[in-house]
């Protein structure tokens, strides 16, 4: 039975489904995969997650294509990227094959919420791990909890691809130079609300923010990667403090291929003058191209385009990466994998 929902103006917001996936570790060890329909969890008052900020999260998302199956997109990497928060953190590592297994069941069973080909909608998947366990001294838990839920959400750009503003404000850092900037951790995300807020109330789409030992280099957006085009060349920035973000990754094949050159290095603040398309990139939107950039210190303005539309560049990314993720296009790089 397919769902009855509007699809095309579904956006980004919580929305329950039938089944969520979760396991446990205790006493050392991860035990079986689990299949829930409760939307709440039962954990002990003192566990480390809530005091101490033991938690780091994925996002993914599942297609469904023309030809009717669901392809999900290079999920081997966000179960890698999460062992790595899990070494940043200290938390118990799940087998990426677990990890693999558990997203698969959990798009499966939750099978009448993958939106239709047409809409332009797609699944997100939302994994999570937790310290579970009790503390109260300063130390890492000794049980942990991961689950994976599922929701429906509507295409990113329901007016069409379109331009947005960021805002430099340099009194804001979102994670410290050597930090946990690099790890996805819910922790990172609370630092960064207050200023993300304060963008958004001002018709900013994010905080673009500067490093944050010198405030000379640019880091990354609040959740999405940077990368700036000028002279045939795609430039995203090297730091120790930004999330490895797996569709800069992919984006940054694909410009290969189509010719462009790939700088990953420092970009100087100087260089938000030059580029001639900038965007910011990620899962829930692939890419968000930047029509201009508001420093907030030295009321100036960076401006890219035509501000009405993205960029040549941006357009032809985009458009090829959501291809492929649709299955519209041949996945010569073995990043989709269907769900059957
Ligand atoms: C998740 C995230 C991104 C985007 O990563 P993708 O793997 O492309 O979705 C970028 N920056 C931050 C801070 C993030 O948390």
């Amino acid at each position: 039975m397919m769902e009855n929902i509007d699809w095309k103006n579904l956006g980004f917001g919580y929305r329950d489904t039938d089944y969520n996936v979760r396991c446990s570790y205790k006493n050392g060890e991860w035990g079986e995969l689990e299949v829930s329909t409760s939307n709440t969890i039962n954990i002990h008052m003192s566990a480390t997650a809530l005091h101490y900020g033991q938690e780091a999260f994925e996002g993914l998302k599942a297609f469904r294509g023309k030809d009717g199956k669901i392809r999900v997109f290079r999920m081997d990497e966000n179960a890698k990227r999460m062992q790595n928060s899990c070494d940043g953190i200290l938390m118990a590592k799940l087998p990426v094959e677990k990890f693999e297994e558990a997203v698969r069941i959990a798009i499966k069973k939750n099978e009448r919420f993958v939106p239709p080909y047409d809409s332009g909608a797609s699944l997100y998947i939302r994994p999570l791990l937790i310290g579970s366990g009790p503390q109260i001294g300063v130390s890492p838990a000794e049980e942990y909890l991961f689950i994976v839920f599922v929701m429906p959400v509507g295409p990113y750009f329901k007016e069409g691809f379109k331009p947005t503003n960021l805002v430099i404000m340099r009194q804001f850092d979102r994670a410290a130079p050597q930090g946990t900037g690099k790890y996805k951790v819910g922790g990172n995300y609370a630092a960064s609300m207050y200023e993300g807020k304060k963008a958004k109330a001002n018709g900013f789409s994010a905080v673009l923010y500067l490093d944050s030992r010198e405030k000379k280099y640019i880091d990354e957006c609040g959740p999405a990667n940077f990368f700036g085009i000028k002279n045939n060349t795609y430039i995203t920035p090297e730091s120790e403090s930004i999330l490895p973000s797996i569709t800069n990754k992919s984006l940054i094949v694909l410009a290969e291929e189509m010719g462009l050159k790939v700088e990953r290095r420092k970009v100087p603040y100087e260089e938000l003058a030059e580029f001639d398309e900038i965007g910011a990139c990620g899962t829930a939107a692939v890419i968000s191209p930047v029509k201009g950039i508001y420093d907030n210190d030295k009321d100036k303005w960076f401006k890219y385009g035509n501000q009405e539309e993205a960029g040549e560049w941006s357009t032809k990314l985009y458009s090829k990466l959501r291809a492929i993720q649709y299955g519209d296009e041949p996945d010569t790089h073995n990043w989709i994998k269907i769900i059957e």
